[in-house]
């Protein structure tokens, strides 16, 4: 849309790209940022900027960062013992939501998909088995996304990991395939890590 107002246009352009903000809601929160004092709105930028500078990825896990480890890697009361399998550092997020574990991460940043060309190599999955390698593991769970390239992922590590004294196991059905762990309520998290069986 033209509004005769380039600042303005631009303003809304920026918060159109945000996942699921359409011109509407865009516009809607251009006009209240047009709203906010002078201070708030420099305070917004800065935030924007610092989290940027210095948010990265945890060295160890892979989950977002402001550091060299995450929270989560640096929590000595979590076990070392059991390591949660994740796509992406959002679903550490989710999995923490449901307070049922109390373990540490790997974050993939990704699944092997042979059709978007991405295969074994491209994950973390090198660093994982390293972790696994220094003997304190003693079960990894799969929390990929109930999808084809998931359960690809799954195998892929089951097999990784085999001969190596961890047992693989992955959340337990009842996740619609398909869906994501992101949309999934903190119950139906609970009772899948609950109910995880071993591949
Ligand atoms: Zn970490």
């Amino acid at each position: 849309m033209n509004s005769g107002l380039p600042l303005l246009d631009a303003l809304v352009a920026h918060f159109k790209k945000f996942p699921g903000v359409g011109e509407k809601t865009a516009r809607r929160m251009a006009f209240s940022v047009l709203d906010m004092t002078e201070e708030e709105v420099k305070g917004f930028a800065e935030t924007l900027i610092k989290a940027k500078e210095s948010i990265g990825f945890c060295n160890r896990c892979g989950h977002f960062a402001e550091g060299e480890l995450c929270s989560i890697c640096r929590d000595k009361r979590r076990t070392e013992e059991v390591i949660c399998v994740v796509e992406r550092p959002g679903d550490v997020f989710v999995l923490e939501a449901s307070g049922q574990f109390r373990g540490r991460y790997h974050v993939l940043h990704g699944v092997i998909s042979p059709l978007d060309n991405i295969g074994p190599e491209d994950l973390r999955l090198d660093a994982l088995k390293k972790r696994v390698e220094e003997g304190k593991v003693r079960e990894v769970i799969v929390a990929t996304n109930p999808s084809v390239e998931g359960d690809t992922t799954t195998l892929y590590i089951a097999r990784m990991l085999k001969g190596k004294g961890v047992k693989v196991t992955r959340l337990a059905r009842g996740i619609p395939l398909g869906s994501s762990l992101e949309y999934i309520d903190t119950d139906t998290i609970s009772r899948a890590l609950e109910g995880r069986e071993e591949v």
